[in-house]
Formats: C-alpha cells, sequence, structure tokens
C-alpha cells in the first residue's frame, strides 16, 4: 500500500475563523453546557436554540451570503461544529447534519431554482434540514435500499419506503432523500436524491428512537406513503443520487471528527481541572504519574485528530481531494473520543461514573462518532480503497 503525500495547504486560524471559534465558544457556555445534562436527563431536543443559532449566523455558516447564509468558509463551519459540541454533542450533530448533509448538497448540486427556494429557509434557520439515506436494512449498505420512487406521467415520482435513524427528523422542514427510481435495479445505480418537504402529505414520524447518548437530538424513523414529488424536486441527475450521498459524506465526516473533537476536548478539559483538585496520598492526583501520562497521552492525541480534521478541511476548501483524509480524520478523531472519555472518567474515579459530572455524558456521546456517516470499519475500507486505487468512484 503506498501513501498519498499530502497537498494540503499550510495554514493557521485566521482572524475571522478566530473571531467565530471564540464567538460560538461564548454562546456555547453561556447557553448551551448549563442546560446540557438537564437536555440529555429528559432528552430535550431545544428547537429555540436553533433560533438563536440562526441569529448568530450558525444555521448557515458556509452557505453563500447570496443564499441567505454567514458566507464563512468550511474551516470556520468545523470550529463551530467542534464548539458546540464541545458543549453538548447532540447540539453539534443537528448543526452538522443540517448543514454538511441537507444544505450544502443543495448548494452543490441544486438548479438555481432549488437553491432559491430551499437554501435561504435552511440557512435562516426556518427549517432543519434532514438527510435520508440509511434503512433498517441498508446502512453500510445503503444501495441496497428499498424504498421506491415511482415515476408518474406528469415527470414527478411518488415515494414509498421507510427511512431509519434520520437525525432531525420530527423537526425537519426538509429532507434530502434517497429512493430506488430505476426499476430492476438492486444496488446504488438505481438511486436518485431528492428534495422533500416536510410538511409533504404521507411523510410520518414512525418511531422516535431510544438512545444510549447524543439525548438532545432528534433520531427517528419516517415512514414515506405514497409521497409525491415534482420532477423539478429531483437534485442532481436522475439515477447519479447515490453519487450524491457519498460526495455529502465525504465533507459530512470531517464535522463527525470535529464533533468528535469538541467531545474529547471537553472530557480532557474536565479531566485536567479535576487533576489539579483532587488529592489522594497528600497530593493533587496529577502529581502521580500514573494520572499525569494518562492526561499528556489524551492530550497528544486530542492534538493529532485536531490536526487531521482542520486538514481535510482545508483539503475540502482548496478544491482538492479530501475522501481519504476525512475519513482519516473521522476514523481516528472518533476513536480519540472513546478513548479520552474513557479516561477522562478514569480520572474521576468514581464520581466519574456518577451523574454528577459529565464524563459519563461525553463517554456515552463519544461512541456515536464511530458508527455515524460511516463505520470506522466503513472508514478503513474507504481509505484503503483509494490507496489501493480500488474506489473510482
Ligand atoms: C444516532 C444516529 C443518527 C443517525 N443519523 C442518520 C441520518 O441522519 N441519516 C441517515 O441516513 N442515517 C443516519 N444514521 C445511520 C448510520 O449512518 C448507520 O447506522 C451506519 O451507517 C451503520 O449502518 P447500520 O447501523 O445499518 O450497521 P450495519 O451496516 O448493519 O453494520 C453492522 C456492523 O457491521 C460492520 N460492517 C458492515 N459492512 C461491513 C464491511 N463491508 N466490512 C467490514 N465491516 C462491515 C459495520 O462496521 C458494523 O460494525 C444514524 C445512526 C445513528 C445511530
Amino acid at each position: 500500500m503506498t501513501t498519498t503525500p499530502t497537498t494540503a495547504p499550510q495554514f493557521s486560524l485566521t482572524d475571522d475563523q478566530r473571531d467565530v471559534q471564540a464567538m460560538v465558544r461564548e454562546f456555547a457556555a453561556a447557553r448551551i453546557t448549563p442546560n446540557a445534562a438537564e437536555w440529555d436527563r429528559n432528552h430535550t431536543f431545544d428547537r429555540a436554540l436553533y433560533a438563536e443559532l440562526a441569529e448568530l449566523g450558525l444555521m448557515g455558516i458556509c452557505v453563500p451570503t447570496e443564499l441567505g447564509g454567514a458566507g464563512m468558509d468550511f474551516l470556520s463551519y468545523v470550529l463551530a461544529v467542534e464548539e458546540l459540541s464541545r458543549a453538548d454533542a447532540g447540539v453539534g450533530v443537528t448543526i452538522a447534519v443540517h448543514t454538511s448533509a441537507s444544505t450544502l448538497p443543495i448548494v452543490h448540486w441544486g438548479t438555481e431554482a432549488q437553491q432559491q427556494a430551499w437554501v435561504p429557509k435552511l440557512a435562516s434557520g426556518e427549517w432543519i434540514g434532514s438527510f435520508a439515506l440509511t434503512e433498517s436494512g441498508a446502512g453500510s449498505d445503503a444501495g441496497s435500499m428499498l424504498t421506491r420512487a415511482d415515476e408518474q406521467a406528469d415527470g414527478g415520482f411518488r415515494i414509498t419506503g421507510r427511512k431509519q435513524w434520520i437525525t432531525n427528523g420530527a423537526y425537519a422542514g426538509s429532507f434530502i432523500t434517497f429512493a430506488r427510481s430505476e426499476p430492476g435495479t438492486t444496488d446504488a445505480s438505481g438511486v436518485s436524491a431528492f428534495l422533500v418537504a416536510g410538511d409533504s402529505a404521507g411523510l410520518s414520524v414512525g418511531r422516535v428512537e431510544e438512545k444510549l447518548g447524543l439525548n438532545s437530538s432528534n433520531t427517528v424513523d419516517m415512514v414515506y406513503d405514497d409521497v409525491s414529488v415534482g420532477a423539478d424536486l429531483l437534485l442532481g441527475t436522475r439515477g447519479k443520487g447515490f453519487r450524491i450521498a457519498m460526495q455529502t459524506l465525504d465533507g459530512g465526516r470531517i464535522t463527525i471528527a470535529a464533533q468528535a473533537l469538541g467531545i474529547a476536548q471537553a472530557a480532557f478539559d474536565l479531566a485536567s481541572s479535576y487533576a489539579k483538585e483532587r488529592t489522594t496520598f497528600g497530593k493533587p492526583i496529577g502529581s502521580h504519574q500514573g494520572i499525569a501520562f494518562k492526561l499528556a497521552e489524551m492530550s497528544v492525541e486530542i492534538e493529532a485528530a485536531r490536526a487531521l480534521t482542520y486538514r481535510a478541511a482545508a483539503l475540502k476548501m482548496a478544491g482538492q481531494p479530501h475522501t481519504v483524509e476525512g475519513a482519516q480524520a473521522k476514523l481516528f478523531a472518533s476513536g480519540v473520543a472513546r478513548r479520552v472519555t474513557g479516561e477522562a472518567i478514569q480520572v474521576l474515579g468514581g464520581y466519574g461514573y456518577s451523574k454528577e459530572f459529565p464524563a459519563e455524558r461525553y463517554y456515552r456521546d463519544a461512541k456515536i462518532t464511530e458508527i455515524y456517516e460511516g463505520t470506522s470499519e466503513i472508514q478503513k475500507l474507504v481509505i484503503a480503497r483509494r490507496l489501493l486505487g480500488l474506489d473510482v468512484r
């Protein structure tokens, strides 16, 4: 196996990027962190929060200003997801799915009419966006989906099927929906992407998922019962929708890496401050080599994950290939989040296992980053196939 030399531009954060980072950090500390434990306990999706994030320009942070967005760059958006996730990973994923998976595909593949009709509503926060790819029998192998889009005499389609694990589903104004439009196909080659409005007749929430963590985010099954979509709501080329899904995930994975990074950073911050205060055997536990080494290793892992994540974002901004780099960032950062949150519990001892401190929430929230937008096993396949020249997508 060969490795690709990185062509990532050298970068350090610009003043604008630092300003966004500071603004989101300040907002999150005031408005999100104090509520995160309660939202987790009560499984609260705070719809009002997203109106406030919209006022800060964060519902369309990297959407062009002509389409109602804030016109910031992709790394600014990554920094925002990192900071939000540091306060509450559920809020982080809500924004990540809304932006990367629901708004940017319309910016990239939408017709001008689609962009004008859909993007400003998403970028202003009037609508929250969803991405409906997965089904109960089609997750990693999403191309085997059963949801059908039957063509009608007028050129439109009627969508029938059930999508599973749909983030934001119960609150969404729009769904990028993937369905099989080409009869006789059973794989990714027969899939198209459609824009489906949240208030479409025949579209409903089937089941609200009970999850291990990420409780302030909304995850549901969506039922499509003969949902009518006009021909003008086909996104991109008919039968080429799977490519849109995969390229969307290329960018989305960078933001899931940022989410993992935010969770890991929060766990590290908690563990290191606790290690300075908690004393055993007459000295702070951070002075015991066993704990000091843990903290040192956690910090190195976090910085390595950060470098991979920002590198992937920089490549995307520069218009360079970033499939491998995004997958590398997500694979590594999600593992870091799992390991660092586990070690944070260890540093806090019994208190780490209690709800008195957020370490246990960080641990529960971290696990999902190894699963969605492609599991860690799938990231390894993506990386290896590209490096071996076996994937020509
Ligand atoms: C909280 C949450 C939110 C989500 N949000 C969304 C969303 O908004 N929109 C959406 O469309 N989907 C969403 N998903 C779905 C998510 O992307 C899938 O769960 C994920 O891709 C894995 O699919 P699966 O659950 O069907 O697992 P499976 O595909 O059944 O995989 C099971 C196991 O087998 C492994 N495996 C599968 N194939 C291979 C292979 N070829 N080689 C090696 N190992 C393999 C996997 O890595 C995994 O360990 C969400 C999921 C969750 C839990």
